[in-house]
């Protein structure tokens, strides 16, 4: 291939021609160019919050094949190039706590999807469901027959009780053992553990992770400290599970009470250990735990935007909310507030609020300790839209006292990191797959400017505006049947 210097402000007349030959849309599929350019961008680093203006980006097979402020560019007609003058280049954000195939059918992958893409989210990590619908649609994303953002793996989750097509059953360290096995053999990225699994079958998870290489995520057991679940190597903790019980100066007692109340199926009994929790925070003992933890790099998840959505099913109105239209129909149906108030007591619910608003402050004493943490959301949860509740979870995550360069880096540099693929994701640099988002505004003054999306690319695929706006109209259709 031929190359040609070229002085970028001679090329200003030929940018602007290329640019308006976008909106061709479909037909450009087929016809796919092979240089994708932006000129005069803006690009953030989730390093460190530094911003370089007028860079000019090249994007080749799929990756940042060159970044420069004058450079080379090749000559030919299959150059779409964008001038990206005002705007400002993020890496794809990253989801880290979804259920994109488990919480309900009429989620379809092609509803579900493309709402992470048209929203910046170019990866999430599945938190569990069924595995083989999910490989089957994984590597589907990755030939390109479906759209949708880079999918990483939990598989089944781990669970006391009985087994499903969603959940493998732990109930001895024999089972526990066996599990993890299979989740390795299926091929999925980690082990996820939940809630219920007993304290032998923990370990015992702990233990055949390490032999087989795979890491172990998710809750922490009721029957497990989160300071054991740190020291046995669990490498996520999702919503703050069990971190609050490990910061109260009664914790053992509680735990045996809790245990009880749980196996007797005793739910007064629960909601008063849950305020029992709360008053009894040593801040000592917290102190202790989360340097433990940032020194065990146990990564956080804490899906505020999920708490506080649970917390707030009195809101008069949720149903306002403009993001429902692409919430598939039946399942907006079991998003009434008046159904889902229902399933809490009056009681219940003001426990929740109160430790959504304590789980607030836990995220700012972790953060402060230096506890590594990651962007997830938990959707499609009741009220968190898929795609739409990363921007809500930074936002959060600002307020539990993230700057906007650490909230971003939640959802970028910090993924990328905790995968061990930051050759891969996380920044926009050179040799890096191009998965970006072009914002109209910028991201470090107001996170909530991830939300002013200009274009995306998905593995050097460029969406417009325009053709993201098409995406949700898309998605808005099939979510009415
Ligand atoms: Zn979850």
């Amino acid at each position: 291939m031929k190359l040609s210097l070229v002085v970028w402000l001679c090329l200003s007349a030929f940018l602007w021609a290329a640019t308006t030959g976008e909106s061709r849309g479909e037909s450009r599929e087929k016809t796919r160019p092979d240089t994708l350019i932006f000129t005069n961008v803006s690009v953030v680093s989730t390093r460190n919050g530094g911003i370089e203006p007028n860079v000019t980006v090249v994007i080749k097979g799929g990756r940042i094949a060159g970044m420069a402020k004058v450079g080379f560019v090749d000559e030919g007609r299959n150059v779409h190039i964008i001038n990206a003058h005002g705007k400002f280049m993020i890496p794809g954000l990253w989801d880290m706590h979804v259920h994109s195939a488990f919480v309900s059918p009429a989620w379809d992958e092609r509803v579900i999807y493309p709402l992470y893409i048209a929203n910046g989210v170019t990866g999430v990590r599945d938190m569990g469901g069924d595995f083989a619908v999910l490989e089957r649609r994984r590597s589907r994303i990755d030939s390109r027959e479906l759209l949708g953002p880079h999918l990483i793996l939990a598989g089944p989750f781990l669970a006391g009780g009985k087994s499903d097509a969603q959940t493998i059953a732990v109930n001895t360290p024999e089972e526990a053992r066996r599990a993890v096995d299979t989740v390795k053999n299926q091929g999925a990225d980690f082990v996820k553990i939940l809630s219920n699994v007993p304290r032998d079958s923990y370990f015992a998870i702990a233990g055949e992770a390490e032999k087989q290489n795979i890491s172990f995520v998710g809750h922490v057991p009721y029957s497990v400290s989160a300071r054991e679940a740190a020291a046995a190597g669990q490498k996520s903790i999702e919503h703050l599970t069990g971190i609050l019980l490990a910061c109260s100066s009664q914790e053992e007692q509680l735990r045996s009470q809790e245990l009880a109340a749980l196996a007797n199926h005793d739910g007064a009994a629960y909601l008063r250990l849950g305020s029992q929790v709360l008053s009894t925070y040593d801040p000592a003992r917290a102190r202790a735990l989360f340097l433990q933890m940032a020194q065990s790099n146990t990564w956080q998840v804490p899906t505020l935007v999920w708490t506080q959505a649970n917390s707030r099913i009195d809101d008069p109105n949720l149903q306002d909310d403009p993001r429902l239209k692409y919430v598939p129909a039946s399942v907006r149906r079991e998003w009434d507030p008046a159904k889902l108030r229902k399933k809490v007591s009056a009681e219940e619910l003001a426990a929740l609020k109160a430790e959504a608003a304590r789980h607030l402050e836990l995220v700012k004493a972790m953060h402060t300790a230096g506890v590594p943490f990651m962007a997830g959301t938990d959707g499609p949860d009741p009220y968190v839209f898929p795609g739409f509740s990363l921007p809500d979870e930074l936002e959060w995550l600002v307020k539990s006292g993230f700057t906007p360069l650490q909230a971003l880096q939640a959802a970028t540099f910090n993924p990328a990191l905790f995968l061990t693929k930051s050759d891969t994701y996380g920044v926009a640099e050179i040799g890096r797959v191009a998965d970006l988002v072009l914002l109209d505004a910028n991201p470090l003054q107001d996170i909530g400017n991830t939300r002013k999306i200009f274009a995306v690319v998905l593995g050097g695929k460029y969406y417009s505006r325009e053709a993201l706006d098409k995406m949700l109209e898309a998605v808005e259709k099939l979510a009415a049947q």
